[in-house]
């Protein structure tokens, strides 16, 4: 049995004002889903406390990004250890917003995954392809290096703490999404990397992200590799996000 996860990533969305009502309503909401999910909220770090208070330890907590380097001088940076100080269970690494915009590497994602485990976190693994990628039939080997590379350090009891996230980035906000079959497909082509990789493939936890919505949801979740999601715009709105917890199986 892997772990069920729906992590609403806010991006740089989001207020107090947010973190109450919508930690609010989802935390209402909890006690009626009986399908297992772990419900995650990855709020930017300045309201991850606003969200822990309202989440009052009933739901799982984030950060959507972590240095590459321990604690020091690095104005603006956070660090791993101060995600686990303030009480967070899991950070991203590798968005492809990261990626694209802010020069994230492979090797990046590596040293901020090693510095994750270290301190005890599950690190939330984005991967996925471009548009052009795709349309070049190169969507697989795109996909299989940012997994052998960015977890290329991880080993043994350490791939307890891994979930992959398949994002597509053509899917991220566009309100395209791909089909059920083609994120089955790239999900299970991740399993076999991972498997030849020597990690315990069967048990790693992986979610699909990319204009997941209250109604396409269940369509996705019902994959036999997909074993939840992660969120954008749909996690800022609060029947949405509860509605797409309640899509997995
Ligand atoms: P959207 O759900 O807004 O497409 O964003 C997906 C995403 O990037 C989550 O990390």
């Amino acid at each position: 049995m892997r772990r069920k996860i729906v992590a609403g990533n806010w991006k740089m969305n989001g207020s107090k004002d947010l973190a109450k009502t919508l930690v609010g309503s989802v935390r209402s909401e909890l006690a009626s889903l009986d399908n297992g999910v772990e419900v995650v909220i990855i709020p930017p770090a300045i309201y991850v406390q606003d969200v822990a208070a309202h989440a009052d330890g009933e739901l799982g907590l984030g950060v959507q990004n972590v240095s590459e380097w321990h604690s020091g001088a690095y104005t603006g940076e956070i660090s791993a250890e101060m995600a686990k100080d303030q009480g967070c269970q899991f950070a991203l690494v590798g968005h492809s917003e990261r990626r694209q915009l802010f020069g994230e590497t492979d090797q990046a994602v590596a040293d901020k995954v090693a510095l994750l485990l270290d301190n005890g976190l599950d690190a939330i693994v984005c991967v996925g392809e471009t548009l052009e990628q795709r349309e070049n039939g190169r969507a697989e080997e795109v996909v299989a290096t940012q997994v052998r590379q960015g977890l290329g350090k991880v080993s043994g009891e350490q791939w307890s703490q891994i979930v992959v996230a398949y994002e597509p980035v053509w899917a991220i906000g566009t309100g395209k999404t791909a089909t059920a079959e083609d994120a089955q497909a790239m999900h299970a082509s991740i399993r076999d990397v991972l498997a030849d990789m020597g990690a315990p493939a069967e048990k790693v936890t992986m979610l699909y992200g990319g204009s997941v919505k209250a109604d396409n949801a269940a369509a996705l979740f019902a994959q036999p590799d997909i074993d939840g999601g992660l969120i954008g715009g749909a996690s800022l709105i609060a029947n949405d996000f509860i509605s797409i917890c309640r899509a997995v199986p």
